[in-house]
């Protein structure tokens, strides 16, 4: 028997569309591309343009399916083409500005993108791809006619030009929930990227979880500032997000740097913002230079990569600022787990707290996940046990954009119980609480133990004058491996091998002890803002270890 509900297709052209009924009024601040200077709209001229911005792209013959690729900012006019797109079925593909040029042809091609609207601050990396882009039909400068850039782009156009004209009386929706709405390709530090194709409904009900009270929790009195780019897994849902709920948003624009960033938090008021540890650690820097504090942020949600003690204490026992710590991927659209405490452990030790805040946190509703070991059986929630972190959900990835890295004859990129493979090596415990111990690729296999890099790295970047941390696994002819701490230090400082290791000393078991440390002047950083470990081993591929000197 089938129940008698109405049918409400969940496309998210209906959560602009609740935002322009519901909130029409409700400001979206913008720090300017072109000035720095910060420009104020509502959602209601948002809706309103992106409606421009269908009529626009249909009369240039962009119809259902076809791929709009973005390769912008957070601003108001990135919004607007987010929703413009997917409103009227097309695809918003996010190109991912902080990879290489050819990178970012290679993905626009294996896409079809069929046009591509760019912040004139990438007019060099278009200017540098468009030759080689035969699908792209035509560029938009996401600006007006007098910032228009002059270079060498064919069929390029100014977006103010672009819309203008256009009537906001377009229609959106009216197809199947599980139509294709966005495109997001993975970074590809494992082979060539691949693309994670979001549909509307994947879309919306992970924008319902993640605004979850344990999770964002964040209402129509807040006002949310994304840091992290609608290019790096959809903002972490907050593109769909503040309009479902009527937050004020705030649009960070090109500007992500200490004192941009705080200059938003305490200018527009900010109650809750979301990004990457780097981001905060400039943050916290120029906020602990400068003497400041924070007088109405709430909450910050953490993730991307695991949030260093450091972090999470300045933010909670410094400035009173609640840390979400979450996990999660692109595939996975991309909220996996938050931190947020069970009242099991509200009886526990503030130390005792920090160390489970510190951990990735327990499953959101629509994420279901297991740990097993190499031949796929499951390994026990004790909070000791590793193993390979699998996931399922209705917005978790079931293949990549034309089959890439299939698992099997229908496409999927699947295990055969039809979980997928995170790729991540993590514990479970009782509670439910997952804690990442490390990549797979990345963790370190020593006389058969596995020792976690991430935990050792977290620690590290606590010792004094350390920017940042990095662990890496170095062949070693009787252990296989040995971990080599490799430090970058603030500038100015020096911090010693000796006084690393004593730091480390009595925090970490003794067989994890890195058997060397190096200093280098920078760690270098992947295009989503993490650790580059290939980049690390590349280069310290011809050291060996003083033990494994010793040893020989
Ligand atoms: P990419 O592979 O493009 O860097 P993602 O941004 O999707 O892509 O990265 C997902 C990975 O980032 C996860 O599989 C995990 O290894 C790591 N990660 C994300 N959040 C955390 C976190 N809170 N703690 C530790 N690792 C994290």
């Amino acid at each position: 028997m089938l129940g008698l509900m109405q049918d409400w297709p969940l496309t998210v052209d209906k959560i602009l569309d609740h935002a322009r009924l519901n909130y029409p009024r409700r400001e979206i601040v913008t720090r300017s591309i072109e000035t720095g200077g910060l420009s104020r709209t509502t959602y209601y001229n948002v809706w309103r343009r992106a409606q421009q911005v269908t009529n626009a792209l249909q009369e240039r013959g962009i119809g259902l399916g076809d791929r709009v690729a973005t390769l912008a900012w957070n601003t108001e006019r990135h919004l607007e083409v987010w929703y413009g797109a997917m409103g009227m079925g097309a695809v918003l593909h996010t190109l991912n500005p902080r990879l290489f040029p050819e990178q970012i042809a290679w993905i626009a091609n294996h896409a079809e993108d069929k046009a591509i609207f760019f912040d004139i601050t990438f007019t060099p990396i278009i200017a540098a791809i468009a030759a080689k882009l035969p699908n792209v039909k035509f560029f938009v400068a996401l600006t007006d006619r007098d910032h228009l850039p002059k270079a060498d782009i064919p069929n390029l156009i100014a977006y103010e030009d672009f819309i203008e004209g256009h009537t906001p009386e377009a229609k959106w929706g009216g197809f199947d929930e599980n139509t294709a709405a966005g495109l997001c390709y993975t970074s590809g530090t494992t082979g060539d990227p691949k693309g994670v194709l979001y549909s509307h409904r994947s879309n919306v009900l992970h924008g319902m979880a993640a605004n979850s009270v344990d999770c964002f929790g964040a209402g129509a009195a807040d006002v949310v500032l994304p840091v992290v780019p609608m290019f790096h897994a959809n903002a972490w849902a907050i593109a769909f997000v503040a309009p479902m709920i009527g937050s004020k948003l705030v649009m960070p624009g090109a500007k992500l740097d200490g004192q941009s960033v705080y200059e938003l938090l305490e200018g527009e008021k900010v109650t809750f913002t979301a990004a990457v540890p780097t981001v905060w650690l400039m943050l916290l820097n120029y906020m602990q230079e400068n003497n400041l504090k924070l007088s109405t942020l709430k909450r910050v949600a953490i993730g991307g990569s695991a949030v260093p003690e450091r972090v999470l204490r300045a933010f909670e026992e410094d400035y009173g600022v609640e840390v979400i710590h979450a996990w999660g991927m692109t595939e996975m659209s991309p909220i996996g787990t938050i931190g947020k405490l069970l009242p099991d452990h509200h009886a526990m030790s503030h130390e005792e707290q920090i160390k489970t805040k510190l951990k990735q946190g327990r499953a959101l509703f629509t994420v279901e996940m297991k740990i097993v070991d190499d031949e796929g059986v499951e390994k026990p929630h004790d909070g000791k046990a590793f193993g390979r972190l699998l996931v399922k959900g209705p917005a978790v990835a079931r293949a990549y954009f034309k089959n890439a890295g299939a698992k099997n004859e229908k496409g999927e990129c699947l295990e055969p119980d039809g979980f997928f493979d995170t790729g991540d090596v993590a514990t479970l415990d009782e509670l439910g609480v997952m804690q990442i111990t490390d990549r797979a690729k990345d963790v370190i296999k020593s006389g058969g133990e596995w020792i976690s890099s991430i935990d050792i790295e977290n620690i590290a970047v606590g010792a004094e004058g350390v920017a940042n941390a990095a662990v890496i696994g170095v062949a070693h002819p009787k252990w296989d491996e040995r971990p080599l701490l490799i430090i970058e230090p603030k500038p100015g400082a020096a911090p010693t091998r000796e006084q690393l290791l004593a730091f480390l000393e009595g925090k970490i078991a003794k067989w994890w002890m890195p058997d060397d440390v190096q200093i280098v002047e920078k760690i270098p950083l992947g295009a989503t803002g993490k650790i580059n470990k290939l980049a690390l081993r590349e280069t310290f591929k011809e050291y060996r270890l003083p033990s494994t000197q010793a040893a020989e």
